[in-house]
């Protein structure tokens, strides 16, 4: 695994987290893949409704807490936001078809991606949100790694 680029944003506020999640929306291109690292309560469905916005979803986005994948077709382009932070067992990605999400012609977002290492594409985007509390309770660190 090769990191390509490193860029960190410092969000203070979940209105910021949300407006860069909508930035990388509006960027985003076929086929990638997203994780999203980070602790519960980082701002990682904050930032997946940003960006489901920044692609034209108008529906309300959450966390999928019982159902691993939830998909969005009426934006730009077909949306996989997956949250896998329950997820026992690989297979259960196999059973719900991942690689067509992976491999296809839409956009995946996958909430606590570092649980399923083993099965993400080594072209892919990492995003890592940390808290500071030295610099107050809505501080957030974004770091966007391109790996490939
Ligand atoms: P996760 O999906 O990582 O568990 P959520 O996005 O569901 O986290 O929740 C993040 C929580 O933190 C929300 O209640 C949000 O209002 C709050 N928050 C405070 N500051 C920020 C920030 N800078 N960015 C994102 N969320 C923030
Ligand atoms: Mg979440």
């Amino acid at each position: 695994m090769k990191i390509l680029k490193t860029t960190v944003i410092e969000s203070r506020s979940p209105q910021e987290t949300f407006a860069f999640g909508r930035k990388l929306g509006k960027e985003s291109l076929p086929g990638q893949v997203y994780t999203l690292v980070g602790d519960l309560g980082a701002g990682k469905t904050v930032l997946t409704q940003g960006f489901a916005n920044g692609l034209g979803v108008k529906e309300p986005v959450n966390s999928p807490t019982f159902t691993i994948l939830q998909i969005y077709e009426e934006g730009r382009l077909p949306f996989y936001h997956f949250d896998v932070y329950r997820i026992a067992d690989i297979e259960e990605m196999e059973e719900i078809g991942y690689e067509d999400c992976f491999y296809g012609d839409g956009v995946c977002l996958v909430e606590w991606g570092n649980l399923i290492g083993e099965i993400l594409p080594a072209k892919r985007h990492r995003i890592t949100l940390e808290k500071d509390l030295e610099k107050g309770f809505d501080y957030r660190r974004i770091t966007v790694e391109e790996l490939g």
